[in-house]
């Protein structure tokens, strides 16, 4: 279901005049009312109105994460705190938190978008919506919260955590979407699978999961496990949350940005230069609607690429392939670029291997190396343990890998796939079943740096 088709289904020419008309009211808008925006048009003596369409975007210099912060915390804001109604921050795992800040003009904005990405999703009123998403400064509870219920569905704000709980709930309430991260997926499926539910008989037909980087391998786990059809949220706080971009049922194939509120440009990610349709960068949004906190040109150091191909569901709207990963997240190990999806999507391609891992990156001596723990499904251990009786102990430690052939040919396997597909040497390390970190509905750390670097 398009919720908006208005927007969502423009035909791209009279888009992106509404884009262009709405680019040259925000960035007017942001000049006479952040000092900030002001200032850095000013030192570069450029006059508002001489940014008139789309092409005059690159004049504007970007927006970073760590203007947020030096504006800390309410510096960039557009309104006064009068006219303000919430207050979200990220975390701050690096430094200050980034804040923002909404009107209720921006609330409508945010619900809406979250409503379009449930319906895109196949969700439609009179469904029951599992929302563990986590509720409080995380934007993610909220957003899909009131997006829920502007939709019609009713919502169940469970938010993350408390997975026993959860899966009580959701057997007897039977909702049919939920939404959450995928790591909580997976550990709701396996929570659900201990108790000997099997897929169909699991009420899930909708999951709408996002906030972190997610593989197809790990989708069609979830898919199969949960018995449902998953799809992809993307957002970041700073531009409002989820529902900046997301996928359609129909094809599943990169996130429809909702652009007639953010404008996205993909640039390169070592000079900036905007790079064409398909090829892989940098996304960059400028918010065309915000009032509260409009941001121009936002370096969100997500990696993606844009294709404006059309799309079986109808929506004319741009869609962004699934993340390569975060500049942010992107190890450098020995000199070569690693994204952690992109081992995971290798682990996802080995059955006999669980999609939860964890990823160590140490400098022994002088040079870095990278750990793969990667954990046993339950199944093949069994299997190996049946074969191999007395050879195999509960516990599974190094030295019994080493005299285990079945295991260590999983071990070898998986370090030469990484090889060839990432381009990096690493160690294996094998987990008995459980041993790597599950979500609790937050954000899930999977990559552990040991390096001290100076
Ligand atoms: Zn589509």
């Amino acid at each position: 279901m398009i919720l908006q088709p208005e927007f969502e289904s423009l035909p791209r020419p009279q888009l992106q005049a509404l884009q262009a008309e709405r680019l040259s009211e925000v960035v007017r808008y942001a000049y006479e009312r952040v000092p900030f925006y002001r200032e850095r048009l000013d030192d570069l003596g450029l006059k508002p109105d001489e940014v008139s369409g789309t092409d005059d975007l690159t004049l504007v210099p970007f927006t970073r994460k760590s203007d947020l912060r030096d504006h800390y915390p309410f510096g960039m804001f557009a309104v006064p705190m009068s006219e303000v109604v919430r207050i979200h921050a990220s975390t701050g795992t690096t430094g200050q938190p980034t804040v923002v800040g909404y009107t209720r003009h921006d609330l409508e904005i945010f619900a809406t978008v979250c409503a379009r990405t449930l319906a895109a999703a196949g969700a439609q009123p009179g469904m029951i919506l599992h929302n563990a998403y986590g509720y409080g400064l995380f934007t993610g509870g909220l957003g899909f919260h009131h997006g829920g219920e502007h939709l019609g569905l009713a919502v169940l704000p469970i938010s993350g955590g408390g997975t026993v709980r959860q899966v009580d709930l959701m057997l007897d309430f039977r909702p049919e979407v939920l939404a959450c991260t995928p790591s909580y997926a997976l550990t709701l499926a396996e929570e659900l699978a201990r108790r000997g539910v099997s897929p169909e008989d699991v009420p899930i037909r909708i999951a709408i999961l996002g906030a972190e980087p997610w593989t197809e391998s790990m989708r069609a786990e979830v898919d199969r496990l949960l018995g449902a059809r998953s799809t992809n949220v993307y957002g970041l706080s700073e531009i409002v949350g989820p529902g900046v971009a997301s996928e359609c049922t129909e094809e599943r194939a990169g996130s429809h940005v909702a652009e007639d509120h953010f404008l996205a440009e993909v640039v390169d990610p070592e000079t900036g230069a905007v790079l064409p349709e398909g090829q892989a960068g940098v996304l960059v949004v400028t918010t065309l609607t915000k009032q509260a906190l409009p941001l121009l040109r936002y370096w969100t150091g997500d990696v993606t690429s844009l294709s404006s191909e059309p799309c079986a569901c109808g929506r004319t709207l741009v869609r962004m392939a699934p993340l390569k990963g975060r500049t942010d997240d992107m190890l450098i190990v020995r000199g070569v670029n690693v994204y952690p999806t992109q081992i995971e999507a290798v682990i996802g391609s080995f059955a006999e291997l669980t999609p939860n891992y964890r990823l160590v990156v140490s400098r022994p001596g002088r040079l870095d190396e990278l750990c793969v723990e990667a954990e046993l499904s339950t199944a093949f251990l069994l299997k190996v343990v049946a074969e191999t009786p007395g050879e195999v102990a509960k516990t599974l430690c190094e030295e019994l890998v080493d005299a285990n052939h079945a295991l260590r040919s999983v071990r070898e396997r998986l370090a030469q796939a990484i090889k060839t597909t990432v381009g990096v040497s690493v160690k294996v390390r094998l987990l008995e079943p459980g041993a790597a970190p599950r979500s609790e509905g937050g954000k899930i750390v999977r990559v552990v740096d040991e390096r001290q670097l100076v």
